[in-house]
């Protein structure tokens, strides 16, 4: 599944007279109370939504509630850390499994709510977790829905026995015996990681396992896989496939953030110097408003009334009434679903930042541009 592709078909939805639901649920549990919170959370929102004034259909309400059951019963997607549910009307039916996790949230609109999800879609490339000792290996593929396919690799390595009373020329042949089935085992797992890196366009590789075995493994990496290679977690024999993966996709995740804020303070300079790049509110919807997104970068907290236009489609500040625009009728929308949903369904990109002063001090939000900004 390709959350990027789906996430730009949904936002490209029109408005809908049945209310959509949209509903994101953090299954990363690692106890029963937080698996309880979860269930409480989802108990709790479908009864103010069945109590609202406009009050979503209740095939919907009752396809969200027996999904999200089946989900946090954990009958299903038990690998994924956070799963997105949709529903409005027959024809609108989500179920989107990701590895990332998300914030529980249930939103009632007349479109779905993309945000959570346009955040992690950027994060959750096709990447591999690499475990490796001396005497085996284990990869795990992690998919958008969280660890997949796992490949296990025994080498034949004799084991390092005491080699009681040999003489030093015997202890060293016997090393380097060792030391050639050790290589022979890095170079058939090598052989497999580049299979699987072909066969899910693997674009980063995390490595687990002891310091130095992970140290010698990396010179057995050909340039093309080398470079793919993003970082080193630990990892242990004993452990679980699971666990191991799970590291990864957290090493994987702060990665991520590390990047975004990076690219924040690249997109804040070009802003500044007046290359293609916008920052702050104002800068900002105008930018969207022309299709000219190419990325936008949102703080996490950004929330702003806003109004659209029906007529043009332009994103305003709140008017009372008529568009700025063209004057025509406007209703009331969120600024920050509204852009992202926007430039999504234009082709472009959005992600969404912890923490990042530089963008705070923009009203949250700014753009990389697809070309450069009109001088005005
Ligand atoms: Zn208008």
């Amino acid at each position: 599944m390709d959350v990027q592709a789906r996430l730009a078909e949904l936002a490209k939805l029109p408005p809908s007279a049945r209310p959509v639901v949209s509903v994101y649920l953090n299954t990363r549990w690692t106890d029963e109370d937080q698996r309880e919170r979860v269930r409480i959370f989802l108990k709790n929102h479908l009864r103010e939504a069945r109590a609202a004034a406009e009050r979503p259909a209740e095939e919907d309400l009752a396809w969200i509630e027996a999904e999200g059951q089946r989900i946090i019963g954990q009958v299903e997607f038990t690998d994924a850390s956070g799963v997105a549910l949709v529903a409005g009307g027959e024809r609108l039916r989500e179920v989107l499994p990701v590895r990332a996790a998300f914030e529980d949230t249930f939103v009632v609109d007349s479109t779905p709510y993309l945000r959570p999800l346009a955040g992690v879609a950027q994060e959750i490339v096709p990447a591999l977790v690499v475990f490796v000792d001396g005497v085996s290996a284990r990869i795990v593929a992690l998919t958008p829905a969280g660890p997949g396919e796992e490949v296990t690799l025994e080498g034949e390595v004799p084991g390092r026995h005491s080699t009681g009373g040999w003489a030093a020329l015997a202890q060293s042949k016997y090393q380097r015996h060792i030391d050639m089935h050790r290589d022979q085992h890095f170079e058939a797992t090598v052989a497999a990681v580049a299979a699987l890196v072909d066969r899910h366009g693997v674009r980063r590789i995390v490595i687990a396992g002891e310091v130095r075995t992970v140290a010698v493994f990396r010179q057995h990496l050909p340039d093309p896989l080398a470079r793919r290679v993003v970082g080193v977690v630990a990892g242990a024999r004993h452990e679980s496939s699971t666990v191991i993966a799970t590291r990864g996709a957290e090493y994987l995740a702060r990665l991520d953030e590390q990047e975004d804020a990076a690219a924040v303070d690249r997109m804040l300079d070009a802003a500044a110097k007046g290359g293609r790049a916008v920052a702050g509110l104002d800068a900002t919807l105008e930018a969207v408003n022309r299709n000219a997104v190419q990325h936008l970068y949102l703080a996490r907290a950004f929330k702003r009334p806003g109004a659209v236009c029906e007529r043009c489609g332009a994103l305003q500040p709140p008017m009372a009434g008529a568009c700025r625009f063209c004057g025509a009728e406007t209703r009331v929308t969120e600024l920050g679903e509204a852009m992202s949903s926007r430039v999504l369904a234009t082709g472009g990109g959005v992600s969404v930042v912890n923490r990042h002063s530089g963008l705070d001090g923009q009203d949250g939000v700014g753009a990389l541009l697809r070309y450069m900004a009109e001088v005005a």
